[in-house]
């Protein structure tokens, strides 16, 4: 198939659909039998296009997908309308209708809203499904460790038109110690709910670096979002990923200026020697952290082409000099696998001292997504102000 959708711009994200299903498929491949698979897709497929990747992930080995914000929730529920959909964040109480009109199954950490939700299904003629929050430690949303807390949990096992289908905590990563100390935690809330008779199909406390370092955390369901990109957050496991996502531009402008002259705002980089300038469209509105800045390169013919003086929004400067045979238009690969000298988004993260899901969540909606699958383009999907 080739690319009939104009882009309007040389800078853009590829996405390779057969990379984000061979994770899923090592990710199911990894786990015990029977655990259940929910795809964490938030932030839009942490920058990938949560559309586009849903179905790869869904029949690929997923079993759920999961995401942070009601809207996201939503949007995918209109393309999608039988995917299980896990909304990970609260819910103000004023938007609980949509929940429960869309089937999106909500996490809750209090009682009234359960409340809510119970009376909502009745009004609609629907049962509510909801997850339990329980805060083992992280100290961001959850039951807190009370005797009262057990008890509205108890209460919630009771609502009619309401089911509750999962329990859940996160992990903060702080140290194996503490870890455990969570993980204990959060089963002694599930066996004393137990005790008292309220069970519910899936127990859930591992993220992508937790399922990975520490498979006795499965339980019987994952939440996976970094590793399902091929972004390799884990330290102590392994498991054999292929980064899903690069980022491409083409040479926009070539320079060539004397040693001594400035290139940039405030000339706040200076040739040492007669240098040869590209110019590249992209820059920080598209979501390239602008502290790239005499850290960051790109790779041109498999050559590093350092960043030089400050990035703009739309556009930076790259020192051309000792790259060989440059022509205008030619490719600039801003991050990529690491082959061929590219700079891959695990090292990207380190130069600007962030971790991987902010490199690709940050990327805006500015640059087009172009998704490849068996090496062809099959879709050009572009942002809204592109
Ligand atoms: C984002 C998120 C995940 C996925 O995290 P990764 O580190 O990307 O695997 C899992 N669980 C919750 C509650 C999250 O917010």
């Amino acid at each position: 198939m080739s690319m009939k959708q104009p882009l309007f711009r040389d800078t853009f994200l590829e996405i390779d659909l057969d990379c984000i299903a061979f994770n899923i498929r090592q990710i199911r491949a990894a786990a015990n039998p029977g655990v259940c698979i929910a795809a964490v897709i938030k932030a839009n497929g942490y920058g990938h296009g949560a559309l586009e990747i849903a179905p790869v992930l869904m029949e690929n080995g997923a079993d759920m997908l999961a995401v942070a914000t009601l809207g996201e929730a939503l949007e995918l529920r209109q393309h999608y309308p039988s995917y299980p959909i896990l909304l990970m964040g609260l819910t103000p109480d004023d938007y609980l209708p949509y929940v429960v009109k869309n089937q999106i199954i909500q996490t809750i950490d209090r009682l009234s809203q359960a409340r809510r939700l119970s009376q909502l299904a009745f009004e609609y003629g629907t049962t509510a499904l909801v997850h339990i929050k329980v805060d083992t430690g992280f100290h961001r949303i959850g039951f807190p460790d009370t005797p009262q807390a057990l008890e509205e949990m108890k209460e919630i096992f009771a609502l009619p038109n309401l089911t509750v289908q999962g329990i859940f905590s996160h992990l903060a990563l702080t140290s194996e110690e503490e870890n455990e100390r969570q993980f204990q935690r959060f089963l002694d809330v599930i066996s004393a709910l137990e005790a008292a008779g309220c069970r519910c199909p899936y127990h859930h406390i591992a993220d992508s670096i937790s399922f990975v370092d520490y498979p006795e955390y499965q339980l019987n369901m994952i939440r996976p979002g970094a590793i399902l990109y091929g972004l390799k957050g884990f330290h102590i496991g392994h498991l054999d990923l292929k980064q899903a996502l690069s980022f491409k531009t083409k040479i926009s402008h070539i320079s060539h200026i004397k040693k001594g002259e400035g290139v940039g705002y405030d000339y706040l980089w200076r040739a040492e020697r007669d240098s040869i300038i590209g110019t590249l469209p992209f820059g920080y509105a598209d979501g390239y952290p602008r502290n790239m800045r005499d850290k960051g390169f790109v790779s041109i013919h498999g050559q590093k082409a350092p960043l030089i003086g400050v990035l703009c929004m739309d556009q930076c400067m790259v020192d051309l000099t000792d790259i060989a045979d440059v022509h205008l238009g030619d490719e600039a690969i801003i991050y990529g696998n690491g082959e061929h000298g590219t700079l891959d988004i695990d090292s990207a993260a380190k130069l600007a001292g962030t971790n991987k899901n902010e490199i690709v969540s940050r990327l805006t909606a500015r640059p087009p997504r172009v998704y490849k699958k068996d090496g062809a383009i099959t879709k050009v999907v572009l942002g809204e102000h592109f």
